[in-house]
């Protein structure tokens, strides 16, 4: 929940914040440049699917940068944080030289302050709000990268920094789904006391954490101290567990559980439906993320099989794109392409993924959409494409892709990966009758509280907006986490 801004202000009138302010001139603040994230070498990262491409600032860099937060009267930051983390107070504990005390803030409002500081859009949430960017026109303070390093002291550190936990009252919830959204909601409600159980279909707890972003973006065994946070504050967890299918949510009802929260993501891949697409060499990206990523496909102790080849062309312009084009790189493309319908503008990606992947050696065939896959036996060996232009803006502000009439390219290929999108996984929607479900297949719920048409089920994360971002998968488990604890307590 926000606090009031006339909590943040006593707070920042706390001694320790009045002697940092007084320490550095605003002035001083200002002219100091944004610290800048140290990377591994691209020729050396692209070989490896290990390798983290940030490094982490070092404690002199995380200070320093801290140390240009002005600590605001009205830290317009937090506006910008789907699950409102007390921005300026974590960064002055930096500053501060405190990183443990940093790490305890961001678990008040985060369950996955690690992997948020590595995937999260803050160029486009709390950084977007940044006093540097909406006043001064400059680099917005680092907030994700201060955030990546208070979670890493700690996780490095052998002092560990557990929430404190109301009481247990008893009271049985589930979760269903554990991605983001299902950890942040179980974070919440175990700190209010109730019995947590969360169910997870696969056999690993994460979801897209796990199974879609690759280790060099964000390497499971982050996810994994998370997630053993989570269990020491008592949250229970279940997997092989696919709800619908192992058990009904009717007979989880009878089970005793009191409210449910649907968290089962967007896992469904979209695909072209243009000719050729069934063909040996034609894959998802989710299939192929999933192979390398959860069952490690790329590891040569792994028995699970993937398609390798020499030229792989992934189709998509988004984070799943650009993801699934950097995997095949680190597997031994030699020409790792995205193929693309609009321009290197729209691409729809995070600017720090598409620099990445361009540093790494990727190619960018913008302004081509693939209309046929071409093969021998059965088996890729090309793709036609028609080329295309930009016209007028669409209703999405997006200028529209149009066919240039007669253009056509053929590209030879081993492997397609198709990234143009994904669907919400079906389950939930299809085995819970009176539950209200959109054209797309989204459950549709009351966005102020993210209730859905039947009582004592609730919804968020992927499976309602169809595919958006791990911190707003996170924003809307914390207001169900809320919602619920109000409605079970007002019957109490
Ligand atoms: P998910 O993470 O999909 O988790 C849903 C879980 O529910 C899954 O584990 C699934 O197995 C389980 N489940 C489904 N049905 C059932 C059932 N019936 N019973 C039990 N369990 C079930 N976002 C960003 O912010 N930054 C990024 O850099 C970024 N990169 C991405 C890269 C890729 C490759 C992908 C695919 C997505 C990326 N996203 C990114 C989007 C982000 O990961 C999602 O928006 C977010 O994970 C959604 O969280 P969720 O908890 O709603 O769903
Ligand atoms: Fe610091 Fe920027 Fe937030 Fe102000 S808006 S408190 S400068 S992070």
């Amino acid at each position: 929940m926000k606090e009031s801004l006339e909590y943040y202000k006593a707070q920042r009138k706390e001694d320790w914040r009045v002697a940092l302010q007084k320490k550095t001139k605003p002035k001083e603040r200002i002219a100091k440049t944004r610290v800048k994230m140290p990377e591994e070498d691209p020729k050396l990262r692209s070989k490896s699917q290990f390798i983290e491409v940030n490094k982490g600032l070092t404690q002199q860099m995380a200070e320093e940068e801290a140390s240009r937060c002005m600590d605001c009267p009205v830290p317009t930051c937090i506006d910008g944080c789907p699950v409102n983390i007390n921005i300026p107070k974590f960064i002055k504990y930096i500053e501060n030289g405190e990183p443990l005390k940093a790490a305890a803030t961001l678990k008040e409002s985060s369950a996955l302050p690690a992997a948020c500081g590595r995937v999260c859009p803050q160029e486009k949430q709390c950084e977007a709000k940044c006093f540097y960017t909406i006043k001064l026109n400059k680099p917005a303070v680092a907030i994700g990268n201060l955030e990546r390093y208070a979670a890493d002291y700690e996780n490095n550190s052998t002092e560990k920094v557990t929430p404190e936990v109301a009481p247990p009252n008893g009271i049985k919830v589930a979760t269903i789904g554990a991605g983001p959204s299902g950890l942040a909601f179980a974070g919440d409600m175990i700190k209010h006391g109730y019995d947590v159980t969360v169910f997870e279909a696969l056999h690993e707890i994460g979801g897209v954490l796990k199974y879609g972003i690759p280790e060099f973006r964000l390497p499971n065994k982050l996810v994994d101290l998370e997630i053993e946070n989570l269990k020491k504050m008592g949250v229970k967890f279940i997997t092989n567990f696919i709800v619908g299918q192992t058990r009904t949510i009717e007979q989880l009802r009878e089970d005793g559980f009191k409210a449910f929260y649907v968290a089962s993501g967007a896992g469904l891949p979209r695909f072209m439906k243009i000719p050729g697409e069934n063909m040996n060499g034609v894959l998802s990206a989710n299939e192929y993320l999933t192979r390398v990523n959860l069952m490690f496909a790329g590891s040569e102790e792994a028995d699970t099989p993937v398609l390798k080849g020499k030229n792989v062309a992934v189709i998509g312009g988004g984070n799943t794109a650009m993801d699934a084009v950097r995997t095949a790189l680190r597997m031994g493309a030699e020409n790792a392409m995205i193929i693309y319908r609009r321009s290197d503008d729209e691409l729809p990606a995070r600017v720090e993924e598409i620099h990445h992947a361009r540093e790494e050696g990727v190619i960018f065939n913008t302004l081509k959409n693939p209309i046929e896959f071409i093969g021998e036996n059965g088996k890729l060996t090309a793709v036609k494409v028609q080329h295309m232009k930009l016209g007028e803006a669409g209703s999405d502000g997006r200028r529209r892709p149009i066919p240039i009439e007669g253009s056509t390219e053929i590209i030879p290929l081993d492997i397609a990966v198709i990234a143009i999108g994904v669907s919400p996984n079906p389950i939930i929607p299809n085995t819970v009758s009176g539950l209200d479900i959109s054209k797309w297949g989204t459950i549709k719920i009351d966005e102020s509280n993210n209730q859905s048409s039947i009582d004592d089920i609730y919804a968020g994360g992927d499976i309602v907006r169809g595919g958006a971002t791990v911190i707003l998968a996170m924003g809307d488990g914390r207001s169900a986490a809320d919602a619920i604890h109000q409605r079970l307590q007002s019957q109490q």
